[in-house]
Order: C-alpha cells, then sequence, then structure tokens
C-alpha cells in the first residue's frame, strides 16, 4: 500500500469560478457552512486496485446510484479542521495530523477503507492552496474543511462496501459566534442517549449526528441551544454535546472533562486545551463527573465555570443547564477568567500571534 500515499494529485483548474465581486460579496457575512469555493478534492478506492484517481477539480453536485450503499446503511464519516488566516497574511492548518489518524481510526470503526494520512494531509493542503482566494478577510474568518468518505458500491447487501469516494470541501466561514461567545443554555436529555459501550460514539460518523438530532430538537423545544448527553448504561455520567466536548473549572482552579472511554469523540479541541491548561500549571483531570455532582457543585460555587469545545466554535461558555424540574446557572452564567485564558491561549497559536512550541501549527502559505 506504499504506493498510494505516493498517489500525485491532478488539477482540473474551474474555468468559470465564482466572480470576484460576488466572491467578495458572500466573503463579507459568510456565516457558517452556506458559502463554499470552487474546487474539491476527490480520491477514489476499490478492492484490489487501492486508492486512485486523487483530483481537485471544480466543486460539482455528485451523481451516485440510487442503490449507492452509503444511502441505505450509513456507512459514512467525515472531519472538521480549519485553515486558519495567520497574522501575517499567510494561512496554516492546525494539527491537521490528529484529524488524519482520527479519520483513519473512524474508517477503521465503520469497517472502511482507511485513507493514509499522508494523502488526507496532501488533499487538504491541495485544496486550501486551490481556493487561497476564498480566506473571509473578517475578524475570526477561516476555511473549514470538511474531510469526507462514502461507501460508493452500488449493491444492496449488507457487508463492507468494496468501492469508497473520499472528498473534501471547503466553505468560508466567519467566526462561529460574532463578538465573542455567548454563555449557551443546555438540555440534559433523558430519554436519548448518543453512543453506549461498544458502539460508534469516538467514531466521528454521520450516523451518530443522525441519533442526535432529536434529542437537540428536543432541547430548542425546550427553550436550549444545544443538548448534553448522558452516558448510556447508567445515565448518570456527563459525556458530551451533540457535537462538542466539555471541561468543568472548579473553584480551585482545576479542570475537570470526561474520559475517553470509547463512548466520546476525542476532540483536538479538547487534547489541545488539556496541553495548554497544564502548560499553565492547572490540573487536570481525565474522570467520569455526574449530573448531580453538577447540580450540587453549581449550588454550592464549588464549580466556577464550565464550557463546551469544538473545532467550529472554539470554546463556548455554558450558562445554564436545564431537565424537566430541574434548572441551575454556572458562576455568573457568562464567559469565566479560566474560559476566556484557554480560549485566547488556543486562539493566539492557531492565528501565529502566540509562539508555537507544540508544533501544532502548519503553514501552508
Ligand atoms: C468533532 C466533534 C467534537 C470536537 O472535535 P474537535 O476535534 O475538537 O473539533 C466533539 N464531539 C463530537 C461528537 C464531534 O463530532
Amino acid at each position: 500500500m506504499a504506493a498510494d500515499s505516493n498517489l500525485s494529485f491532478a488539477f482540473d483548474p474551474h474555468a468559470d469560478p465564482v466572480p470576484v465581486s460576488e466572491r467578495d460579496q458572500l466573503l463579507a457575512n459568510p456565516g457558517f457552512g452556506r458559502v463554499f469555493t470552487d474546487h474539491m478534492v476527490t480520491i477514489r478506492y476499490a478492492d484490489g486496485r487501492g486508492w486512485h484517481d486523487a483530483k481537485v477539480h471544480p466543486r460539482v453536485p455528485l451523481q451516485i446510484d440510487p442503490a449507492c450503499s452509503v444511502l441505505h446503511y450509513a456507512q459514512e464519516i467525515f472531519e472538521g479542521l480549519k485553515a486558519y488566516r495567520l497574522a501575517d497574511g499567510g494561512a496554516a492548518l492546525f494539527r491537521p495530523e490528529a484529524n488524519a489518524r482520527r479519520f483513519r481510526e473512524s474508517a477503521e470503526r465503520l469497517a472502511m477503507a482507511q485513507l493514509p494520512e499522508e494523502l488526507f494531509l496532501e488533499s487538504c493542503r491541495q485544496l486550501v492552496k486551490a481556493d487561497r482566494d476564498w480566506f473571509p478577510q473578517i475578524e475570526g474568518g477561516s476555511l473549514y474543511l470538511r474531510p469526507f468518505m462514502i461507501a460508493s458500491e452500488v449493491f444492496l447487501g449488507v457487508k463492507p462496501s468494496s468501492e469508497y469516494l473520499y472528498m473534501v470541501i471547503a466553505s468560508a466561514v466567519g467566526a462561529y459566534f460574532k463578538g465573542g461567545a455567548p454563555a449557551v443554555s443546555l438540555w440534559v436529555s433523558q430519554d436519548f442517549t448518543r453512543a453506549a459501550p461498544g458502539g460508534t460514539g469516538a467514531a466521528k460518523c454521520g450516523g451518530n449526528y443522525a441519533a442526535s438530532l432529536l434529542a437537540q430538537s428536543e432541547a430548542i423545544r425546550n427553550g436550549c441551544d444545544q443538548v448534553v448527553f448522558l452516558d448510556a448504561a447508567e445515565r448518570r455520567w456527563i459525556e458530551e454535546l451533540g457535537g462538542m466536548n466539555v471541561f468543568f473549572v472548579m473553584d480551585d482552579g482545576s479542570l475537570v472533562t470526561p474520559p475517553l472511554s470509547g463512548t466520546i469523540l476525542p476532540g483536538i479541541t479538547r487534547d489541545s486545551l488539556i496541553t495548554l491548561a497544564r502548560g499553565m500549571g492547572l490540573t487536570v483531570r481525565e474522570e467520569r463527573y455526574g449530573i448531580d455532582q453538577w447540580r450540587a457543585d453549581a449550588g454550592s460555587g464549588r464549580l466556577r465555570e464550565a464550557f463546551a469545545c469544538g473545532t467550529a466554535a472554539v470554546v463556548t461558555p455554558i450558562g445554564t443547564v436545564r431537565a424537566p424540574g430541574v434548572e441551575f446557572t454556572i458562576g455568573n452564567a457568562g464567559p469565566g477568567l479560566v474560559t476566556e485564558k484557554l480560549r485566547s491561549a488556543l486562539v493566539d497559536i492557531q492565528r501565529g500571534i502566540a509562539p508555537d512550541p507544540h508544533g501544532w501549527v502548519e503553514r501552508l502559505f
């Protein structure tokens, strides 16, 4: 398989890209996940042939057969990472090798072909270079990259597909929250869980999201922004939100975050914040934290701050938590000092403002 990772990418430039004036208009206020660039990457896989046909080409709709197996059995995985505009006008990826590894691990869990990590990395680099004019020139603007892979064999039998289609698309995005993150309110789902032991909770697959949407709607119906899931076995331990990990900041300055027990997505933001916090001399414990404890600690003041984290929104303070007949507020229900300190430490590294002692930033140009 060594030859696979040496695949070179063909480049088929867009003959009719979005006109500059129209692009500028789109980039003035891109929001999140609605404005897409001119190009995309595709790489194909077939059993017996391996990875082939790597190319950067104009972004086009897909034509797939209605019997394509992903449409029936949801063999699909994805990643999310950003290309950041650096303070000096260049651009960089943040820890992309961690996304490449996680993508391979997700593929393994979903019984899919594993894309060599070097090909994943090269696909991201190539797309950012092809669409380098799509960075929004606004505060917090970046290119959000969405590598993903679907089972593409045309067959209705239940088995791992023999063919896969890997793609990367890019979306120009502004700051997820304008003017700094407001505190979010969370709904503690009673009836639904996200992931069970032995399931796919640690894999980044679309199916996990499909399963979380009803709980998320319930959160909205109850006046909350996001759902927070409890563990499936005891319905007691805090796991994570639908797409973000969580941290708790105690009154002694220490942090607690749920351990990677197999039912939680191993977030790269989570891992980076653990490293940064420890570098600041803070104690971080990866240990289980129960919903009853959360409520008691918020009431007693032992818990000072809580926040959620992920690539899209980076760090988001948690203000209030609700469940049927329960409501509690954390700290001053706004961004706390430790939350803000960690958020700015991370963002400053991502934007090339602060030194990068861990080698997390890969400059592209
Ligand atoms: C992607 C994701 C996260 C955050 O991961 P990052 O690598 O920090 O972006 C957290 N939880 C779930 C369920 C996710 O899918």
